[in-house]
């Protein structure tokens, strides 16, 4: 006896069935091992190809159904013909059929392909994947992965179309975000973290290289501790970023709507933490306005990092850890001193620069330079390192390092917005539609 099965998709109409087609029929064999016992990925793609060819056509049947008045003139449209139009989801590929619908009276035409009819050629799911992928990836890597999920290589997944989609959603989500500036905050916060930071981005700009600058506000209760020795996790917290070479106006925007999501208002009490870059002072001090206050705090995970980076010989390291007992306890004028000593007693000439120019970096941000110990005792943030390393991997993880990679301003921007809206909880899941829906309006 031959066992076969076979998988029908039927168009029903109140309970009767008015059309079917056979998607897939295979024998039905003992398996031999795990390749033939699954369907496999030919017959997987076969299965959502028929099933959605058919429901994507009886759709397009329905819509022309519905137009029969001209929307231009009291005239009725009328049927003419037929037009085959693409339509590609997240794993296939499909030629659709649109019945042509034209005004006898005005010859008004009704849209009659997926672009003109939905403003693209995609799925909204695929869209939301090809733009997550190419925020998070290089365009090709992108393409790559939709290869290999997807069995074969297909067009519509070409890194250059990624390229597109992710740029788009990008702006629109920075247009949306820019509309909810206008959002007052309901949950008001007592007390905001806010960490501020800056890195350099390759261009292929006539500059070397851009900055960027992103930032992340989160409440101190969001803040919850892990197992010893991991790091403490983000529950709650919003991000924004920009490599805007206007003044820095958008990168304040984005913080203060990041704060307003956050919770911020007159009666919020900040601790910013910065890296000491003058530029990311400046956008914490943006936010004075709004708040009742703000400490300014040096970030403790760079100021140990800048030590750590000034190779001393065994000699000078003892004294230099001084310095650092001294920058922990938060004095500043004992810190200067015993570097100052250093620097005289440095005999190598780079070690001599870097250690001037670490003396300088502590002079210009003294007054943010606090008691650490202190804090750490009280349980009181002191360091971006506490934290996820949002701004790390907001902009180093998918656009530093990398040496081929060269950006543009436009082109890295609406990156930039992408990965933001990801790391924000929640914030991608709640916008990708509207976003979607106003890329392809505008
Ligand atoms: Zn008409």
């Amino acid at each position: 006896m031959r066992k076969q099965y076979k998988v029908i998709v039927q168009t029903l109409e109140d309970d009767k069935i008015t059309k079917e087609s056979t998607v897939i029929q295979d024998a039905i064999l003992a398996p031999e091992n795990c390749l033939d016992f699954a369907l496999g990925i030919d017959q997987h793609m076969k299965l959502i190809h028929g099933v959605q060819d058919h429901v994507l056509n009886e759709k397009l049947l329905c819509l022309s159904e519905q137009q029969r008045n001209c929307p231009k003139c009291p005239g009725r449209l009328v049927k003419r013909g037929k037009q085959e139009s693409v339509f590609h989801d997240i794993f296939s590929d499909h030629k659709v059929t649109f019945v042509r619908m034209r005004c006898a009276d005005c010859d008004y035409e009704a849209p009659c392909t997926t672009r003109s009819q939905f403003g693209c050629i995609q799925s909204g799911d695929l869209q939301k994947v090809q733009s997550e992928l190419g925020s998070k990836h290089s365009f090709r890597e992108a393409q790559d992965i939709l290869s290999i999920f997807s069995g074969r290589s297909r067009g519509i997944n070409n890194h250059d179309r990624i390229k597109q989609v992710t740029e788009k959603m990008g702006d629109a989500l920075y247009a949306l975000n820019t509309q909810e500036q206008k959002m007052a905050a309901i949950n008001q916060a007592s007390e905001l973290i806010l960490n501020v930071d800056g890195g350099h981005v390759k261009t292929t700009e006539n500059q070397r290289s851009i900055e960027a600058i992103a930032s992340v506000v989160y409440r101190p209760e969001s803040l919850v501790p892990n197992e010893k020795g991991t790091r403490n996790q983000l529950i709650g917290k919003h991000c924004a970023a920009s490599v805007k070479d206007d003044h820095q106006r958008e990168i304040v925007t984005a913080t203060t709507i990041a704060a307003i999501k956050e919770g911020l208002g007159p009666q919020t009490h900040i601790t910013a933490l910065c890296d000491g870059a003058s530029n990311c002072w400046n956008v914490a001090q943006s936010l004075e306005p709004h708040c009742k206050s703000i400490t300014y705090i040096l970030d403790w995970f760079h100021v140990a990092m800048k030590m750590e980076n000034i190779a001393l010989p065994s000699t000078l390291k003892s004294k230099f850890m001084r310095v650092k007992w001294h920058l922990w306890r938060g004095n500043t004028g004992n810190a200067l001193a015993r570097l100052n000593q250093l620097i005289g007693l440095s005999t190598n000439k780079k070690a001599k620069e870097k250690l001037k120019a670490f003396y300088t970096y502590i002079v210009n941000n003294a007054n943010k330079i606090i008691d650490y110990r202190a804090r750490k005792k009280a349980g009181l943030v002191f360091t971006s390192n506490l934290a996820e390393c949002t701004v790390e991997s907001l902009i180093n993880q998918r656009c530093k390092g990398k040496q081929h990679m060269r950006w543009t301003r436009a082109g890295l921007n609406p990156v930039l917005q992408l990965r933001a809206a990801i790391h924000s909880c929640g914030e991608w899941n709640a916008k990708w539609k509207s976003a979607l829906l106003n890329a392809i309006a505008a």
